[in-house]
């Protein structure tokens, strides 16, 4: 038997604001730090085991468990973990459920362009709506899309983590008059509020924003999508496969899966995902109420989709860029560069932000502005 040693870390660090990947729960990293070396007295690390011992097989139980209870997802849904993130989920949706040859897309920011520029690879692509002459900045009302009937699905991104553009309610396409399933790219808004099962047929997300480290990505999929793979889909991303085998058709991203485990014990801690989801209301318009009041800072999405999770900013005057970054860091305020196709700010303010840090974040821009303005 060796020693081991195991402490408890107890720490002030920074606020990040990184959009992707992104900061953990304080509480979750001293966890799976206290657990590193030995599991629930096991002798081993969870990246040493076996994803077939009885050890990690109630990890992975759990995790299935709770984030079924915490998201509402109802049993003829399966939750799949696989691997390859949102871009490959581009590849893996079209794969799996393209079979009838057309699929529209409703385009809204960079990450849905991207989805159904690898889609084309697979399938015809129709655009049923886009918001581009916007720069990106509104919703197309769903009344005015151009929907295929008969194809395969409809697919949207519900939060566009560049632009800064979220979907607070998602279309009803059954009450529109459609039985294309919804197709939805939740990476970074998985778990920040509740979601409306009954409209969707699949969602996808990489775990790395809002659920746990990169590595993992959840597939949540309806049951009778699951038989419509194209023959050419490999067989570790087919999702009839991948469900059979309780997501060990191959070995699973083992360890981070333990810690989105531990994020959602960590959720269920906090109350659930309506009590997140209150909480992130709250978050937001801190910030985006010391954007709008302000003549220094400015935010262009449109108020009806203004993401909870992503907040794009600019300060009207850009070559104070680089100053107001610099004295954001000194003040413990990390990773607050805007994505260099938009440009900017962007402060990505997931689950894992504290009220507190979106408060030092706020006081941090009221200061720079009195000094700059
Ligand atoms: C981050 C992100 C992706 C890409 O995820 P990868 O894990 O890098 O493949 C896709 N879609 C959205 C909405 C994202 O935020």
């Amino acid at each position: 038997m060796r020693q081991v040693m195991t402490k408890t870390i107890l720490m002030q660090r920074p606020y990040n604001f990184s959009a992707g990947p992104a900061t953990m729960p304080q509480e979750v990293l001293a966890e799976a730090a206290s657990e590193m070396l030995d599991w629930h007295g096991s002798g081993m690390s969870v990246m040493e085991m076996s994803h077939r011992g009885k050890e990690f097989i109630s990890i992975y139980e759990q995790a299935q468990a709770d984030i079924r209870e915490l998201l509402a997802i109802p049993d003829h849904f399966k939750i799949l973990f696989m691997q390859g993130g949102g871009l490959a989920e581009n590849a893996l949706v079209p794969l799996n459920i393209s079979c009838s040859g057309t699929v529209d897309f409703v385009v809204t920011g960079s990450w849905s362009k991207k989805s159904l520029e690898e889609a084309r690879k697979y399938c015809s692509v129709n655009v049923a709506a886009n918001n581009e002459s916007d720069g990106h900045t509104s919703l197309p009302d769903p009344q005015t899309w151009k929907i295929s009937r008969g194809a395969s699905y409809l697919h949207l991104c519900s939060n566009e983590t560049i632009h800064g553009v979220e979907w607070h309610e998602l279309p009803d396409l059954k009450a529109m008059g459609y039985d294309n399933p919804l197709v939805i790219d939740f990476s970074s808004h998985a778990a920040s509020r509740v979601l409306d099962w009954n409209r969707v047929g699949l969602a996808f997300a990489g775990a790395q924003k809002n659920l746990g480290p990169a590595g993992l990505t959840l597939v949540v999929v309806r049951e009778d999508l699951l038989d419509r793979a194209l023959p050419i889909c490999p067989s570790a991303f087919n999702y009839k496969i991948v469900a059979g085998n309780q997501s060990m058709f191959n070995t699973p991203p083992t360890y981070a899966i333990y810690m989105a485990g531990l994020v959602l014990q960590w959720l269920k801690r906090q109350g659930g995902i309506a009590a997140m989801e209150s909480r992130n209301k709250v978050k937001a318009a801190l910030l985006y109420d010391a954007i709008d009041k302000s003549q220094f800072y400015q935010n262009k999405v449109a108020d009806n989709c203004r993401s909870r999770m992503n907040v794009p900013f600019f300060l009207r005057n850009e070559s104070l860029n680089e100053a107001f970054l610099a004295g954001a860091q000194r003040h413990g305020l990390l990773q607050l560069k805007g994505h260099k196709s938009v440009g900017g700010m962007r402060a990505s303010i997931y689950n894992a932000m504290p009220t507190e840090g979106v408060q030092a974040l706020v006081d941090y821009m009221l200061e720079f502005q009195k000094t700059r303005a």
